[in-house]
């Protein structure tokens, strides 16, 4: 499917069934009760208890006001009023007390539900593929689950409560109401609906607008976060291009408001439309009842059940209609919810535990197509590198090289052709197990926000406390700057946290390259390993790399000829496919596309042609 003719997202929520919506609301139901069966059942109790007592309260209202009329006429005594006023304090006492046990319950469930719903994202994200990450759809719905996780759910279990006991608020106190006439009710009931319809209505268009705008709000807060991020303000400064940062985002928010402009607008109209029947309706039943008293026909008593009622009912009629508005549209929400939850993964688990070292990786006619697309960005691609050989990828930015590695590392299946490890198909191992005999550094490596150490040691959170063995991989990768650092491999590192240290990027690339060393692992990949690093830190970069390759396999991405040409097999990557392959030697013999390059880059730094070397050696750049 493309983008093309996918429908967009309220076309779909439209298209859902009321089966579906039910099912969503029982499964939120389950969410819900499993996060805290105690704290579900106590606030279920005391919400429907307490829904009763308005009615009690208004009949018990009427009873002493009915007594004291009759007391004016010297029938009733002292004790009987007393006696109904006790009645009526317990009643608040017991109101009290609910909503106190009621409050306190929600709460806490409210607490339990975050965290477990959160807990299921987060395990669902560490479950899913690192293609579905890079699916803008698929991201979406995860940033959104994630973001409104404190809310929704809970939203949907504390309004079907309320639901449940609007309902029986309404029966009880329309029971009394019904005795004063039997248009009484209907009229009251009725002047609730349009406001409530108006709110209902409008309630799902914001949210719609909301869940429209996720796309463009996403691509603001990049553009936002592009003038407030400490990493990039240099070079914003210099290019000078925030304004333009600056008129784009604002461009967002005028297409915004412009949105939300016309939303208020016409709620706001229908809003006070709503209100007026209302109040027209109102007046009616009013005139209708106080004929009735003209008539004699109804108590003082009769009379305050209908004044207090009217806002009652009003109240709980409101509170029912939003309650099934608030249920349908925190039920989007639960929809986007478990759409997430339910994405296919990747588990990562499945297949035989691979043990040992990789020996050979052997490529076999793999090509690959990212989902949702319909181009192979890499085709028929074979290779074989052998354990204490190092590979080359030499290709122009897009040629396949970074998905070429996706492959290799097992983060992606290819979608034709075989990967061979050991001369056995990869397909049929674990890729968690495979992927343990593999470390890497990508050209994005990450930046933790955490000590030297467990920046480093993240590559095996098994020996996260192997100190000798961090010192020996920071050793490795000339990272010695750590030593220095207050605290040295406890210091804590970035910008992020009060206490925490930056590092310049070429520092923070040698401790990436510290991860990739602390890993036990039989394949290294560098991915433009030297992209950061000075021209001193690359020429030791390049020497502990020649002396990993002696006893593994070493597959290595970079622009930079010097490093390239120490590889054993450089393959050229054009389009997807292997145009060259060889030693440095053969291919500058070849005088083919990856000797035009080469000479290319050497007539930037090289004096000495860049004749045929027969030996690898490190060849400094300026
Ligand atoms: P290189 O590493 O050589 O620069 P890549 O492997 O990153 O190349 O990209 C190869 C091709 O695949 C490019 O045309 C790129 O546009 C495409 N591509 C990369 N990532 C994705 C993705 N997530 N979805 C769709 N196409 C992608």
């Amino acid at each position: 499917m493309t983008a093309a003719v996918r429908p967009p997202p309220e076309a779909r929520d439209e298209a859902l069934s009321w089966r579906s919506r039910l099912q969503d609301l029982w499964q939120t139901l389950g969410l819900v009760w499993r996060a805290s069966p105690r704290h579900s059942l106590i606030y279920a109790l005391t919400t429907l208890l307490g829904s009763a007592l308005p009615a009690a309260n208004l009949y018990v209202g009427k009873l002493l006001l009915d007594e004291i009329a009759q007391a004016a006429q010297g029938r009733v005594t002292y004790q009987a009023l007393l006696a109904l006023l006790g009645v009526q304090v317990a009643l608040g006492v017991l109101g009290s007390l609910l909503s106190t046990v009621g409050t306190a319950s929600q709460q806490l469930l409210g607490d339990s539900l975050q965290h477990s719903v959160s807990r299921r994202i987060l395990d669902k994200s560490s479950e899913l593929s690192v293609e579905a990450f890079e699916n803008a759809e698929t991201y979406d719905r995860l940033q959104q689950a994630y973001r409104e996780v404190g809310s929704r759910p809970l939203g949907v279990a504390t309004q079907l409560v309320g639901l449940a006991g609007a309902a029986v608020t309404l029966a009880s106190v329309g029971a009394l109401m019904a005795r004063l006439g039997f248009w009484v009710l209907p009229l009251v009931i009725l002047a609730s609906v349009p406001g409530v319809i108006v709110s209902n209505r409008f309630g799902v268009e914001g949210y719609r607008m909301l869940r429209r705008q996720t796309h463009d709000a996403r691509v603001q807060n990049y553009l936002g976060s592009l003038l407030t991020s400490d990493t990039l303000v240099k070079e914003v400064r210099l290019f000078g291009f925030e304004p333009y940062l600056l008129r784009r985002w604002r461009e967002y928010y005028l297409g915004f408001r412009v949105q939300l402009e016309a939303l208020v607008r016409r709620r706001a109209g229908w809003g006070f439309l709503a209100a007026l029947s209302s109040a027209l309706l109102i007046a009616l039943a009013s005139a209708l009842i106080l004929r009735r008293a003209a008539a004699g026909e109804i108590s003082v008593g009769d009379f305050s059940v209908f004044v207090l009622g009217i806002a009652q009912v009003q109240n709980t009629v409101s509170g029912l209609l939003n309650g099934v508005s608030g249920i349908y549209q925190n039920l989007l929400y639960m929809r986007n919810l478990f759409s997430f939850l339910e994405l296919p993964t990747r588990d990562l688990d499945a297949g035989e535990p691979w043990s040992g070292p990789i020996e050979t990786i052997e490529f076999r006619a793999v090509g690959f197509r990212y989902p949702l697309t319909d181009r192979d960005v890499l085709r028929g691609v074979s290779f074989t590198v052998r354990r204490g050989e190092a590979l080359a990828l030499v290709g122009e930015n897009g040629a396949g090289k970074t998905t070429l590695v996706k492959l290799l590392t097992m983060l992606f299946e290819p979608s034709s052709g075989t990967i061979l490890l050991n001369g056995q198909d990869a397909a049929r191992f674990s890729p968690r197990s495979v992927q343990r005999e593999m470390s890497i550094i990508f050209q994005d490596f990450g930046q933790y926000q955490m000590s030297a150490r467990e920046n480093v040691a993240l590559a095996e959170v098994t020996r996260l406390d192997d100190r000798p063995g961090v010192q020996g991989a920071v050793d490795r990768a000339g990272a010695a700057f750590v030593d220095d650092l207050p605290g040295g491999l406890e210091a804590p590192l970035g910008r992020l946290f009060t206490g925490g240290r930056q590092l310049s990027g070429g520092q923070w690339q040698r401790l990436a390259l510290a991860r990739l060393y602390f890993r036990r692992a039989s394949v290294l990949v560098f991915d433009e390993p030297t992209a950061a690093l000075d021209a001193r830190a690359e020429s030791e970069t390049i020497q502990a790399l020649r002396e990993e390759t002696r006893d593994r396999i070493t597959l290595l991405i970079s622009h930079r000829f010097s490093t390239v040409r120490l590889a054993d097999t450089i393959v050229v990557l054009e389009g997807g496919v292997i145009v060259e392959s060889g030693s440095h030697a053969e291919l500058i013999a070849q005088r083919g596309k990856y000797a035009a390059l080469y000479d290319l880059q050497a007539k930037g730094y090289l004096a000495e042609p860049p004749a045929p070397v027969s030996r690898p050696r490190v060849q400094d750049e300026p």
